[in-house]
């Protein structure tokens, strides 16, 4: 019988040939392998709000156990048009404009399904949140990359040039894929850039597609726009958001798309035939975390502040320099004070004899030698995971 490592290639689709496996999900394991800390994958170490675990664990006891409607519970789609309309102003029909999908991941990959055909061009900055490049190529996309530039002074930003972004707008674009707070940069799209956007979406008739995962958390005083609220970008805009990241569930995978009623119906149809479903006891706990009081926001953001001041400074003793944050929960840093050969290097070091794992910069970018000197930490920590991070980072040195 033939071992699985021989099978021959014709058993497997072109398409899986063009991307490798997350490398995000890999130090994960990686750091379960060496009982390191885990600051690379981005997920809370720390409680889910107790009125949500309750929300889910009555919702399984009244049974709430078998299918919901395909494209989201009634509950939860009327809560989600419901804080669209509070937190950005946008009108939303939850009856022909949302689906709810396993996560933020599979409403990206069943809006690019939906609405990509051969030959399409998406246009994703970079450094990008690593499945964007998986996403399009399962589409039959061909993703298009715009630089984001490292700030180069502490108060910069990532910028991006106008001039290379609607140059990236000319090749059979269909959509842009704008995630705002970024992963892993931390920036925060101003109104001037999105507007930028927009206009180039209107200009060569393209989809704006979103990924508002960080939506609340921002520091500094960072406002979060969705492009949907631009004037022009409803009709043109899918946006996408989750449970995870705001109510510190990345395990229940309930996320979900807003778009107008001709793109959802074409959504709907790929996300019933690759999933049926979310999880139906946990929509209905998804419809108790929005509604939980703006209090709940405030307290997270101020949460996640306080983590990500009490981690940069530890990389910055330790040698990193670090690119500030103002959303999201990830800090990007350089590397080159360590003299490693490169990135990869460095996070195999720092998981195997220091006990911390990072994600290596190259998995952001399309070409490796791009991220070389960068790796990315995670600081959705309690503060014990924290201090044991910054304990260790002092036996780091350089090579
Ligand atoms: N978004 C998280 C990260 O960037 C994790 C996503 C995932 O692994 N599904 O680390």
């Amino acid at each position: 019988m033939a071992h699985v490592s021989s099978l021959p290639k014709h058993f497997l689709s072109d398409k899986v040939e063009h991307f490798t496996e997350s490398v995000i999900r890999e130090m994960t394991r990686q750091a379960m392998q060496y009982g390191a800390i885990n600051l690379a994958q981005g997920f809370p170490d720390f409680p889910a709000p107790e009125e949500i675990k309750q929300a889910a664990q009555k919702a399984i006891a009244d049974d709430v156990n078998q299918y919901a409607i395909t494209w989201g519970a009634k509950n939860l789609r009327a809560a989600i048009a419901r804080q669209m309309q509070v937190w950005q102003g946008i009108e939303v029909d939850p009856e022909r404009e949302v689906v709810v999908c396993c996560g933020s991941t599979e409403a990206m990959i069943a809006t690019l399904l939906a609405v990509c055909n051969k030959g399409d061009e998406v246009v994703v900055f970079e450094p990008f949140y690593e499945n964007y490049g998986p996403d399009s190529v399962l589409s039959g996309a061909k993703p298009r990359f715009v630089s984001l530039r490292p700030p180069q002074k502490p108060n910069d930003d990532w910028t991006f040039d106008a001039q290379e972004l609607r140059e990236a707008f000319q090749h059979h674009t269909k959509a842009i894929v704008v995630n705002t707070p970024n992963n892993p940069t931390g920036k925060v799209f101003t109104r001037k850039e999105l507007e930028l956007i927009r206009d180039l979406c209107v200009e060569y008739n393209v989809l704006a597609i979103t990924d508002e995962i960080y939506e609340h958390i921002l520091y500094d005083g960072a406002k979060h726009i969705s492009i949907a609220s631009l004037e022009g970008m409803k009709e043109r805009t899918i946006t996408i958001n989750g449970l995870s990241k705001s109510y510190s569930v990345t395990g229940w995978r309930v996320g979900w798309a807003v778009a107008p009623p001709a793109i959802t119906n074409a959504i709907r149809k790929v996300h019933d035939f690759l999933t049926v479903g979310a999880p139906a006891p946990l929509q209905e706990a998804g419809a108790a975390a929005l509604s939980l009081p703006g209090k709940y926001y405030h307290d997270l953001a101020e949460r996640y502040r306080t983590r990500r001041n009490h981690l940069i400074p530890a990389l910055e003793k330790a040698g990193f320099r670090c690119y500030l944050p103002q959303g999201a929960y990830y800090v990007m840093t350089d590397i080159s004070a360590f003299g490693f050969k490169n990135d990869v290097e460095f996070a195999s070091h720092l998981v195997k004899d220091v006990g911390i794992a990072c994600v290596p910069g190259s998995s952001f970018y399309k070409h490796a030698k791009d991220g070389a000197h960068q790796v990315r930490f995670a600081f959705c920590k309690k503060p014990e995971t924290l201090d044991e991070a910054s304990r260790r980072l002092e036996k780091l040195g350089s090579r």
